[in-house]
């Protein structure tokens, strides 16, 4: 097939869709997707430059089979293309005695087999200078974590996917799709591409290309900060491995000053509910809470309340921060995957593949936890 027409069609070209594209492609099939901006977009839910990968897995075990299999596939990709994909500078997931986040983490790797490391806040604070953790806090140490690059991963799936002809098409905002046991087809404003399966990634805007499902997603403002530190060496990802933190000022993630770039940080778990096409993109003063100067002023040295740079991405939230990868409950030719709640990208290769199952093999089915259907329970 050509033109306007493909065996597979996908709806955004973000994260999870050009991985669909890749994974499809690089099995033969004609596959096509549709981008309302343009590839690897500041405007959707893959800027900041850089993500955590990790495999013990707080948010439950079920997800460290995957979490295995996307780094194996990454891996793969980085040797094929010699792009620098993963920096593996490992990655802790630091909690209270109380709370017991270190715990969790910890639970998933005896559960799996997986290498880890119990460390005290003191440890932490003699091996990573740039910590200055209370002494009782626990860290579960992941060393096989680390940071994934994200403009080097989003070239490496072009590279791939171009060379096995599969195709992305920029700035086609798709207005409407529909669907019957003959096929599939999508309206943008050039026209109407008509396939024979599709695949609906549309990331923040998955409640709005989904709207008949009217599924419980809140989209959610996540201001990204870089932030001043006095020696770019202390956070490099050697010394300073990416960080999941639940204490009592908040829940932040940050990730190592990886060239060019200096420590980042987040908050995990504001929910700041907005509309992706109608919202304040720009980083604001405020947005410099007091959360965050009381964390970097008490638990982190050497680094100020102040930013080198800012930027501005979008969570998809789940009620149960569970993703959401399945079939369109009512067309078996649609497939849908959303919902990636703040933790998804770690997971692109392995849910592409995924999404290449269900578009090609009708006998292929989706993990209990992901499903459409559990919602209306
Ligand atoms: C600040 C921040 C930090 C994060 N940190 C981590 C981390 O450390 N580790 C981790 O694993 N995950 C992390 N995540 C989560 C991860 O980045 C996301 O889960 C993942 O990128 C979501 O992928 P997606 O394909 O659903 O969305 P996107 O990558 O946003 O792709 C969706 C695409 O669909 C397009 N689209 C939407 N509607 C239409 C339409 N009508 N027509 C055409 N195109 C359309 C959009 O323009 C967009 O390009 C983080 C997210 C944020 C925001």
């Amino acid at each position: 097939m050509s033109g306007k027409s493909a065996e597979v069609i996908v709806i955004g070209a973000g994260t999870m869709g050009v991985a669909a594209v890749w994974a499809l492609a690089r099995r033969g099939v004609d596959v096509l997707a549709l981008e309302q901006f343009q590839y690897y977009n500041k405007m959707a839910s893959h800027g900041g430059h850089t993500r955590i990968f990790r495999h013990c897995y707080f948010e439950g075990e079920r997800y460290v089979p995957w979490t295995i299999a996307a780094d194996r596939l990454f891996s793969e990709l980085q040797d094929r293309t010699g792009l620098e994909l993963q920096v593996r500078a490992g990655c802790l997931d630091i909690g209270t005695p109380e709370n017991g986040h270190a715990r969790l983490a910890q639970a998933t790797a005896i559960e799996h087999n997986l290498p880890y490391e119990i460390l005290t806040g003191k440890e932490v604070n003699e091996r990573y200078p740039g910590w200055n953790l209370p002494e009782d806090f626990e860290a579960c140490l992941d060393p096989d974590g680390g940071v994934l690059r994200l403009e080097n991963v989003f070239t490496a799936f072009r590279q791939e996917l171009e060379a096995a002809g599969g195709r992305i098409l920029e700035n086609q905002k798709v207005l409407g799709w529909s669907a019957d046991d003959d096929g599939v087809s999508v309206e943008t404003a050039d026209g109407t591409y008509t396939g024979k399966h599709l695949i609906i990634t549309a990331g923040a805007w998955a409640g709005k290309v989904l709207s008949d499902l009217h599924l419980p997603l809140q989209v959610t403002r996540k201001p990204v900060m870089w932030f001043d530190v006095d020696d770019t060496a202390v956070f490099a990802p050697q010394n300073f491995p990416p960080f999941i933190i639940d204490c009592d000022i908040e829940h932040f993630y940050g990730l190592p000053a990886v060239a060019p770039d200096s420590l980042k940080m987040g908050i995990h778990s504001d929910m700041n509910v907005i509309d992706p096409d109608n919202f304040q993109r720009e980083v604001q003063p405020e947005d410099m809470v007091p959360e965050f100067v009381e964390f970097v002023t008490t638990m982190l040295k050497g680094v100020h309340p102040r930013t080198v740079n800012t930027g501005m991405c979008m969570y998809t939230m789940t009620p149960d921060e569970d993703f959401i990868i399945d079939r369109h409950p009512q067309h078996d030719n649609v497939s849908i995957a959303a919902g990636f709640s703040g933790h998804g990208f770690k997971f692109a290769t392995v849910i592409g593949e995924h999404l290449a199952d269900l578009a090609t093999d009708s006998s292929a089915s989706t993990m209990p936890a992901f499903t459409v259907s559990r919602f209306a329970q």
